[in-house]
């Protein structure tokens, strides 16, 4: 029998233990110290990519060799996500735990595509979903898996509400036949909504906007007119996708009257709780998710304010019939004995590669424990509370919305400047500040104006961290109104 040429295999196994263990190192003083770096990397377009070389090494090079690197040209074109000082967007967590299932997923390196290509990895994500469930309060019997990202899980969700139109049977005939099918979703709706109605044939401009109220709500009694309006117009309104937590201001929709619309109409009722759903593991805030359990389906985030390493999306629903009818295709060389008897996760999504995604949610779940997420989520909110106290007691800046999570809009708005100007000096503000490298936080438009956000969902980030921040920010919108 031939012995393997050494020169032919893996990395030898002594010097990836001693890169291992040095990484290991390098990360816990990433995450402790992530404070010496600027938020917001300082790269100039092509900064990075004009120090890599155009073309592969022709021969190896060893880990140490790649990992210089890493610090000398990656290091300074990231931004830090895991900085304390990032609000921006929002804020996420790759946490401790997290990181150590992300990196056994990879030494695994399982695809979970089928029950018997890894059984560990279905039943430990059918296990941590129904966990995750079971914490949200979320009704039982509901069937859940990870997707990479709520857009996706969106996708999958429309589809599956798509394919509960048995008459149309787009599956088979797609949808040149078919009238116009139309969905609905809030003025405040994130993008994804209108990418999966776009990538699903549905047309953007059958992506009914429903305008919100003054607290940036879907009004359903309009959403019920636009429906009627629709179908007497011949269109086929077909889904309505509520939000629990919307992108700018997170503004819970009223999900009860929306699912009586859905009910009344035959709609399909998809619940986005992508970023606050995580809230709902809070027994003061399980009101939040009030109406979902008459949704069709429902999706949350781990990857958003559940401290697990992007990307971790759950998506819940109540009719897995449906689903897998919109997605299953078992091809010969995919088929198994026991495929009847066992969940095989490839046939409820457009994916067919799985990566083990449940182990790293499985980390944070133990990790932390239920009472351990609560208080950081508490925490996260005591914070956001402690930050609109100081914009509601500063004349020279306002707030914009309600904080019924842990993220804030607000604007300086000193009292000689208005309209196009005020934006203006926000938009300014918002550059100089994370500019400063101390900080980052982005930004929207509420009712045409320019607004900033804190979003704080960073395990690190503590009121001291604020202090300083909101200090940063006083400091540059005075230079700014003086210059
Ligand atoms: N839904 C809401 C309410 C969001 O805020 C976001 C992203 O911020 C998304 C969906 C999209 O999430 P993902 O990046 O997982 O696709």
């Amino acid at each position: 029998m031939d012995t393997q040429d050494e020169s032919l295999g893996d990395v030898d196994l002594n010097e990836f233990q001693k890169q291992g263990h040095e990484l290991i190192d390098w990360i816990a003083d990433y995450l402790g110290n992530a404070e010496r770096y600027p938020v917001l990397s300082r790269a100039e377009p092509g900064d990075i990519k004009n120090q890599l070389p155009a073309s592969p090494p022709e021969q190896g090079e060893s880990l140490a060799e790649v990992f210089h690197d890493v610090e000398s040209t990656i290091v300074p074109g990231l931004t830090h996500w895991n900085h304390p000082n990032f609000l921006a967007y929002f804020a996420i967590t790759g946490s401790a735990p997290g990181i150590l299932g992300e990196l056994l997923s990879a030494a695994f390196n399982v695809n979970g595509m089928l029950w018997a290509t890894s059984p560990a990895a279905t039943e430990l994500e059918e296990t941590v979903v129904d966990w995750l469930r079971q914490i949200l309060g979320l009704p039982e019997g509901w069937f859940g898996l990870i997707q990479d990202t709520a857009s996706v899980a969106t996708l999958c969700a429309l589809a599956a509400a798509r394919e509960s139109l048995d008459d149309l049977d787009v599956r088979e005939r797609g949808l040149s036949q078919a009238p116009p099918l139309t969905l609905y979703t809030s003025a405040q709706a994130h993008s994804s909504i209108d990418k999966a109605g776009i990538t699903l044939g549905i047309g953007h401009e059958n992506v009914r906007r429903v305008p919100s109220d003054d607290r940036f709500r879907m009004q359903p009694d309009v959403l019920a007119r636009m429906i009627e309006t629709d179908r007497a117009n011949g269109k086929r309104p077909f889904a309505v996708v509520a939000t629990v937590g919307t992108t700018s201001t997170t503004s819970v929709d009223p999900v009860p009257e929306i699912a009586d619309v859905c009910a009344r109409h035959g709609l399909w009722l998809h619940v986005d709780a992508a970023y606050a759903g995580a809230a709902a593991v809070l027994p003061e805030k399980r009101q939040i998710l009030d109406g979902c359990d008459r949704a069709d389906s429902f999706v949350a985030n781990p990857h958003k304010w559940l401290f697990t390493p992007i990307d971790c999306s759950v998506l819940y629903t109540a009719r897995p019939d449906v689903l897998k009818a919109a997605f299953r295709l078992v091809p010969e060389y995919l088929r198994t004995d026991q495929q009847d008897d066992v969940t095989n996760l490839m046939d409820y999504g457009v994916a067919l590669g799985r990566r083990f995604r449940a182990l790293k949610l499985w980390y944070v779940l133990r990790a932390f424990g239920v009472d351990g997420i609560r208080a950081r989520i508490r925490e996260h909110i005591r914070l956001a509370e402690a930050w609109a106290t100081w914009v509601d007691a500063d004349p020279q800046f306002e707030r914009l919305a309600p904080v019924p999570f842990s993220t804030v809009c607000f604007r300086a708005c000193p009292n000689d400047r208005s309209g196009a100007e005020l934006d203006e000096l926000n938009e300014r503000l918002l550059a100089r500040v994370n500019a400063t490298g101390e900080a980052y936080l982005s930004h929207t438009r509420l009712d045409g104006r320019y607004v900033l956000r804190a979003a704080i969902g960073h395990l690190r980030t503590t009121e001291a961290h604020l202090e300083r921040i909101w200090s940063v920010l006083q400091d540059e919108l005075h230079d700014l109104l003086v210059t």
